[in-house]
């Protein structure tokens, strides 16, 4: 039974399925992949969904809501007919509309969704679009932020490569920049900005004014005087004129003014370009936020990936190729991508065989660690100490590790009790289950071990215990669901994470570097030891907190200094 993604949108809504030759949209009923996020009730107290709802919208306002999306998970509700609805029962509704375009499509029942919400949605407002889901008879696997989903639409394509992509997701009423980081089949975001107040529909604003301004150049308020029928007829004429400066290069009008004047309007990209210069300004800022906190500059970004309906205009991409000095991609139609990524997920979380070697990330939610014993006083053990391994909000699957050594030399075995929680004595975390490690007798000094974890993310806890002396490993496997996969899968699942399973100070890049500082200690004396031992001392401290980033960037940090002690060096 397939799974299927769903972009459910401010504006419009998209259902898709991944198919044997990738993701794939899947029509309604009127044969369009663009269903309408538009509830109604016909005269006859029918609901409508979609285009036909959206085409009541003007005629019939007081039955017809649209744009409830931003409502989701507050007490917002409003009466159609005789009953009152939230955003998440209209939102159902829609959802419920797609469900039955994508049973017809494939002939099956659907069941089982993955929906895409804005990265930047609270835990309210995720719930909310769950329950939407649960009401329209979906089970959500998974929410997937939207930049997520551009990126992986568009990842695919690069799998094997590292790749740096920036999310550019302009709307109608909003705008969302991220930054994610694919490495190994991994996605990982690592910063997001926005504007919750910035969208196509202020390009519209602006235009409308300027016309109106051409209308009447005298009186520059001159919208406020016009009749609300003609403000709005002046504003969907603006609309158009601004996709319209998409394609062309310059767009006239006419229009009937007040006075049953006919007036033409025409407006050049130029000219748009210069009138829009303002809003131009506000979309750079949460731009370069979002490359500045991911620690990159302009030049680190592989790809530039449009989302969103104003992405089409020139003005927007003319923009982000000056800062990027590289052409944004855009093969995929900016309308389409979310539910694309959508798809992938869903193929992703069905295991599809096409998508084997590419990984879903998530984070673990809870911090996951072991009991451990501190000397509280010389030959004094207190047990019930929590050591975290996996730290909360880790970006999943991930693999940790630390060492361990015995509490007393001649010590033949280690009980090893693991826990998730946040507090620092075991006792209030919870328990998940426990090892038994057996140590060789050494009466000379205390056995070390080597506790790897790796967590994946259909929530299965990996425990690997090496004795360092004899390279036996212990391993135990803790389902968060049990049953929910074999033992074959579980196996293969940790065989794909083996690449996760190196230490950083293993990687030959870290070796090298970690062989270089070494050699430059060497090579030094007095008060250039000194600092050399700092690069050190700040090196192995990223190493030991093993996240990639951390370290690359404390090799960045460190990397000029290193190279003057080496070209300085006395030998
Ligand atoms: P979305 O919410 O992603 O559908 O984006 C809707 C916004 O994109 C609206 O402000 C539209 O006016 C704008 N838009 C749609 N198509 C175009 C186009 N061809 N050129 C410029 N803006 C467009």
């Amino acid at each position: 039974m397939s799974i299927v993604g769903i972009d459910l949108g401010t504006t419009n809504s998209l259902i898709s399925v991944f198919t044997d030759d990738g993701p794939k949209l899947i029509p309604n009923a009127l044969g369009d992949y663009l269903t309408p996020s538009a509830v109604g009730l016909s005269d006859k107290g029918q609901v409508l969904v979609g285009q036909a709802a959206k085409d009541r919208l003007v005629t019939h306002p007081a039955l017809t809501q649209a744009r409830f999306k931003r409502y989701m998970g507050t007490n917002w509700s409003q009466k159609l007919g005789r009953k009152h609805y939230r955003a998440e029962d209209l939102s159902a509704l829609v959802l419920g509309s797609l469900k039955r375009d994508a049973e017809n499509y494939l002939g099956e029942t659907v069941e089982r969704a993955i929906i895409s919400v804005p990265a930047y949605f609270n835990d309210t407002q995720r719930k909310a679009t769950m329950a939407a889901g649960q009401i329209a008879g979906l089970k959500v696997e998974r929410l997937i932020n939207e930049p997520t989903a551009a990126a992986l639409a568009y990842g695919l394509n690069d799998k094997d490569r590292e790749s740096t992509f920036l999310v550019v997701d302009l709307g109608g009423g909003t705008f969302d920049v991220s930054i994610l980081e694919m490495f190994d089949g991994v996605m990982e975001v690592r910063a997001s900005a926005g504007d919750a107040f910035l969208g196509g529909e202020d390009f519209t604003d602006i235009v409308t004014k300027y016309f109106a301004e051409k209308l009447s150049p005298k009186q520059a308020s001159k919208l406020d005087k016009m009749s609300a029928k003609k403000a709005a007829m002046l504003r969907d004429l603006a609309d158009q004129a601004k996709a319209k400066l998409s394609s062309e290069h310059e767009v006239s009008f006419k229009f009937i003014d007040d006075k049953s004047v006919e007036q033409t309007l025409s407006l050049t990209r130029a000219k748009f370009e210069e009138i829009s210069e303002g809003l131009l300004k506000k979309l750079r800022h949460p731009i370069q936020r979002a490359v500045m906190d991911a620690g990159l500059r302009a030049e680190n970004i592989d790809q530039v990936v449009l989302v969103g309906g104003a992405t089409r205009m020139p003005v927007v991409r003319s923009l982000i190729a000056r800062m990027f000095k590289t052409f944004p991609v855009h093969n995929l139609n900016p309308d389409h991508v979310i539910a694309m990524g959508a798809a992938v997920q869903a193929g992703l979380v069905s295991r599809h065989k096409a998508l084997d070697d590419v990984v879903m990330t998530d984070v673990c939610p809870f911090t996951l660690g072991t009991e451990l014993s501190i000397e509280v006083a010389k030959g004094h053990h207190e047990d019930g100490h929590f050591q975290p391994i996996i730290e909360r909000n880790t970006v999943i699957p991930v693999s940790r590790s630390v060492v361990n050594y015995t509490m007393q030399k001649g010590q033949t075995s280690i009980d090893l009790r693991i826990f998730q929680g946040e507090a620092p004595r075991v006792d209030n975390n919870v328990y998940l289950g426990q090892v038994n490690i057996p140590i060789p007798k050494n009466m000379k000094k205390h056995e070390a071990v080597d506790i790897r974890f790796t967590y994946d993310v259909s929530g299965v806890l990996e425990v690997l215990v090496k004795v360092l002396s004899t390279e036996k490993t212990n391993r135990l496997i803790i389902e968060g669901n049990p049953g929910a996969l074999s033992k074959s899968e579980i196996d293969a699942r940790f065989k794909a994470l083996d690449k996760l399973k190196i230490h950083p100070r293993d990687e030959t890049v870290n070796a090298a570097f970690m062989a270089r500082l070494a050699k430059s200690y060497e090579n030094h004396l007095g008060d250039a030891r000194k600092d050399i031992q700092y690069l050190i001392g700040v090196f192995e401290a990223a190493l030991a907190r093993q996240n990639k980033h951390e370290i690359s960037e404390a090799r960045d940090e460190i990397e000029p200094h290193l190279q003057a002690y080496e070209d300085r060096s006395i030998f």
